[in-house]
């Protein structure tokens, strides 16, 4: 066979050639911006020219700090087409995470939306590497700024050549993007992802026992593109040719819905959070979303009301997926086997609800603390260990945090899982968040899940808070409906509790919080309720 290497640019081709009339849609500052692939390919060519008109060379950083644009989708292919590599800056890391992030991946240029400048003018006296400030917008939209020098995206291109001859001796192993951690614990980590990794997982990605993205979908990342490659979707609907529809800056329920409306939007994804807050609006009927078939939630766990609500109230299946930065993101998806559309309807959401059956082209394992596998039983808990093609294999230039990383060359999640005798994988809890309370282990995620079956309860984490004789006890913060606050006590909850899970598994105690503070990719934030009701402990 050809030694033909594995390069984006080949996904770009085929979409240029094949599908030049198929639309991509993108919610700008102004209002809906609609183009096709033919003027999207034009577009990345003029960009390419700008990039190499700039000095940009192979293996260079281009960052972007960016919403799920038209424009983001352009940087997406025309930086790694040409050899450099695309940092993709999660805007919502606190300002000095930002700075040590472009700093630590040494990146040359920022791209940067319009509204996320006084981001990047905040840190300026920060940040070491960067030559060049351009602003996503056109000339007329350029605000007065201390940056310099800067630019305006659409001037660039507007001077720029319509054609590039895009290398095709990159070399597959060659980096394309990077992304850091969200930085749950210390400072964001790097992780680069080469050519030949994100070709695979958009192959991968498309099948129709995972994500199956066909060119007839019209396909809506939810999940930001800052956020692990806004799960490869941006790629692989290319790959295929499929209508795309980006929902631009802070979009809120109400503007996902009337998207998924108004472009006949056919599967989106997101973090579960997402979802519960889009419920309440799909629930009253205000929107016509029957064209959508599927919503991939990942990120966090999906509470299995939620996969029962949508599926019973509206139709709409809820496919539960797990992934990391690390992981490019895809590793788990939970979709039932055929031979279970038999089962009793109460054992097959019990798989949905896990995060489910490991993708084809990876290998998994889990193991006890000493390396052993633990038998496949969906009841013995070990750590999930991954290796394959979308697998990194470091931290970018972090020796010391890949070495504990990574075990005999498979890479350790931290995450404490069982695995069924089908092969489901659940997630039972981060290692951090498990709760030790005497030398047995309490599950947060699944105290969570029960106390969202509650009809009263809106959203609800758990977390360990320090005990005395049993080392740690579950604290539950309960978010209510609003029509239901103040009419529900503690004692409710627990009384709600006993019964679903073990009697020593109840919380200490329950709290009552408005909401559930979230991250800056939109999960349950427990770091933040830990830092509150910790130092209540010790003031
Ligand atoms: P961060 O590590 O900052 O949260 P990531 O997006 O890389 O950012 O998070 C990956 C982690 O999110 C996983 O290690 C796992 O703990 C959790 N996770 C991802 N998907 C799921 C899911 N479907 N169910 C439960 N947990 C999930």
């Amino acid at each position: 066979m050809m030694r033909y290497p594995l390069l984006l640019h080949t996904i770009l081709e085929r979409a240029h050639r094949l599908f030049p009339g198929k639309e991509i849609v993108s919610r700008d500052f102004s209002g809906m911006f609609r183009y096709t692939y033919g003027e999207f390919y034009e577009r990345v060519c003029r960009l390419a020219n700008v990039l190499q008109k700039m000095g940009i060379k192979r293996g260079d950083r281009v960052a972007t700090l960016a919403w799920n644009n038209h424009r983001h989708l352009e940087l997406y292919f025309a930086v790694p087409c040409t050899g450099a590599v695309l940092h993709m800056v999660n805007l919502r890391l606190f300002p000095e995470q930002i700075a040590y992030v472009l700093n630590h991946a040494e990146d040359r240029v920022i791209f940067i939306d319009q509204d996320l400048i006084p981001i990047v003018e905040g840190i300026r006296g920060q940040i070491k590497t960067l030559e060049h400030f351009i602003i996503m917008t056109d000339a007329g939209n350029l605000p007065e700024s201390s940056l310099k020098p800067l630019d305006s995206y659409e001037s660039l291109l507007r001077q720029s050549s319509p054609v590039y001859d895009f290398p095709t001796d990159l070399d597959e192993w060659s980096p394309a993007a990077m992304c850091y951690t969200t930085a749950t614990t210390g400072d964001p980590k790097g992780v680069m992802y080469s050519h030949r990794a994100l070709y695979l997982h958009s192959l991968m990605s498309g099948m129709v026992d995972t994500f199956a993205v066909s060119e007839k979908d019209v396909v809506m990342p939810v999940v930001p593109m800052f956020h692990v490659n806004a799960w490869g979707l941006p790629y692989t609907s290319t790959l295929v040719g499929a209508k795309q529809v980006l929902p631009g800056m802070r979009p809120d329920p109400r503007t996902l819905c009337q998207l998924i409306q108004a472009e006949k939007v056919t599967v989106t994804a997101g973090v579960p959070t997402i979802w519960m807050e889009c419920f309440k609006l799909l629930e009253d009927g205000s929107y016509d979303v029957s064209s959508l078939n599927r919503i991939i939630s990942g990120g966090a766990a999906v509470p299995r009301v939620f996969i029962e609500a949508y599926e019973k109230k509206l139709g709409i299946p809820v496919i539960n997926a797990y992934g990391m930065t690390e992981t490019t993101p895809l590793v788990l998806l939970s979709r039932p086997k055929s031979y279970m559309k038999d089962w009793p309807e109460e054992r097959v959401y019990a798989r949905r609800a896990k995060q489910g059956l490991y993708v084809p082209g990876l290998e998994i394992k889990v193991v006890d603390e000493n390396g052993n596998e633990v038998p496949w039983d969906g009841q013995t808990m070990g750590e999930l260990h991954l290796r394959g093609p979308w697998i990194t294999e470091e931290y970018y230039r972090e020796p010391v945090l890949t070495g504990e990383a990574m075990r005999n060359g498979w890479f350790k999640t931290q995450d404490i899982v069982t695995i069924d005798e089908e092969g489901y994988v659940y997630i039972c809890d981060r290692s951090r968040d498990l709760i030790k309370s005497g030398g047995e282990w309490i599950s947060s995620v699944d105290l969570e899940n029960n106390i969202m079956a509650h009809p009263a309860v809106a959203e609800a984490a758990v977390i360990a808070m320090p005990h005395a004789k049993w080392q740690e006890r579950p604290l539950a913060c309960v978010a209510l409906k609003e029509e239901f606050r103040g009419k529900v006590t503690a004692e409710d909850i627990l009384q709600f509790l006993r019964g679903r899970v073990a009697k020593w598994w109840l919380p200490d105690r329950v709290e009552f919080i408005d909401e559930v503070p979230r991250t800056s990719v939109g999960k349950f934030n427990k770091k933040a309720l830990r830092h509150k009701f910790f130092s209540e402990l010790f003031n």
